[in-house]
């Protein structure tokens, strides 16, 4: 499998997000958001995702330009609404102007809704995180057939619902980010094993039947089969607790038979952030969060392991690595993007001197 250099194929997905209609800086800043998904290792929230993209585009599902509108002003509480505009610009405006009110309140609740794809959540946190907040964020997706089965079910019900707290670092630059699909697996790893022929680990997916599979094609193909939350019945409980927040607390809808049919990707999203300043003594959480983490990292790594980690540390050490090595997209993720290239006037030629192979990864 090639692996393609960070640097040109952001140019690539920043040439396709603006031939898509986005204004230079929008599809500066999706496509900075993709590639660095992609950077950290989370294929499933990166670049492939492009072609859906434009395709909701053109079926006025996604609206690009589109910004936030603040529905709701009082006090610690922002409610706003994203016009289903990209996730990337909506998420980031939303973050934006809920730590500043964090700022001067201690706390700010911050509930979005109508938003298309708000892609890796842990972005947000990051955001949170960089300006000194701790945040917590309940997302749920709908706009799509329901992808994942209650614990106990044998059909999809709703789905991936992500959660995430980030905790800022004691010592800049390292927050904790614990960011992560309820599912087994993220929906994007479902279709990233799809596309490289390879299956799924035990656990993650049931069939039609409802009989275990390791098949990623059973999520693809008419008759569908349903993911399964990670931690049995404790990441199910999760889920629910995200679908109920995010998407009847905050009023952006939840994953019911009239909200699976838009053919889109819609997130809402409750963060909470809050301003560790405001809680208590800032100085004590700072020095107690350094100590727990380097305490928690001392453990005799198991075997097999080089060392403990914390949430965060893995897409840290991917960035360095992939970074170095580049990106590996198989074949049908390439193919896919360049024939989504070419719908919106990019030729194959023009993609391929855009970016660069710069290595490979064994299949
Ligand atoms: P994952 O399983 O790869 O990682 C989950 C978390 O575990 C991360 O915080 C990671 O840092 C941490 N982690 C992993 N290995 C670790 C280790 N050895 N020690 C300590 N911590 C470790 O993530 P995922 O569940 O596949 O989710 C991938 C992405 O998908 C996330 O960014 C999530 O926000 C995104 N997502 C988005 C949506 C959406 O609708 N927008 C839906 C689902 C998932």
């Amino acid at each position: 499998m090639p692996n393609i250099g960070a640097e040109g194929l952001q140019k690539l997905i920043k040439k396709m997000i603006e031939g898509a209609g986005s204004d230079p800086e929008e599809a500066e800043q999706v496509s900075a958001n993709l590639v660095k998904a992609n950077l950290m290792g989370h294929d499933s929230h990166g670049v492939h995702l492009v072609p859906r993209y434009i395709e909701n585009v053109k079926n006025k599902v996604l609206q690009p330009n589109a910004h936030i509108t603040v529905e709701k002003d009082s006090g610690a509480i922002l409610q706003m609404h994203g016009n289903m505009g990209y996730g990337q610009i909506i998420g980031a405006e939303a973050m934006e102007l809920g730590i500043a009110r964090a700022a001067e309140t201690g706390v700010a609740i911050v509930a979005l809704r109508h938003t298309h794809h708000l892609g890796r959540i842990g972005a947000w946190g990051e955001m949170c995180a960089e300006a000194g907040m701790v945040s917590i964020h309940y997302v749920n997706v709908i706009g799509h057939l329901p992808l994942v089965s209650p614990f106990g079910g044998s059909e999809a019900r709703y789905g991936t619902n992500p959660y995430c707290t980030a905790i800022p670092s004691p010592n800049g630059g390292k927050p904790i980010v614990l960011d992560m699909a309820t599912s087994k697996i993220a929906m994007g790893k479902v279709k990233v094993a799809y596309n490289r022929g390879i299956e799924v680990p035990e656990g993650s997916l049931i069939g039609p039947n409802g009989a275990p599979t390791r098949d990623p094609g059973v999520m693809f193909r008419e008759e569908r089969g349903a993911q399964l939350s990670f931690g049995d019945h404790k990441g199910y409980g999760l889920a629910l607790i995200a679908e109920i927040l995010s998407g009847a607390l905050v009023n952006g809808g939840t994953c019911l038979p009239e909200n699976q049919t838009k053919n889109t990707i819609q997130n809402n999203m409750l963060t909470i952030i809050i301003d560790p300043d405001s809680v208590g003594s800032k100085s004590f959480f700072m020095q107690e969060l350094g100590e727990i983490t380097d305490y928690v990292k001392s453990a005799r790594p198991a075997q097999g392991v080089d060392q403990v980690l914390v949430p965060g540390d893995p897409e840290r050490i991917s960035i360095v690595n992939r970074g170095r090595d580049g990106i590996p997209l198989d074949n049908t993720t390439w193919n896919e993007l360049i024939g989504s290239a070419q719908t919106v006037g990019i030729s194959e030629d023009a993609a391929k001197n855009l970016t660069e192979i710069v290595g490979s990864t064994p299949d």
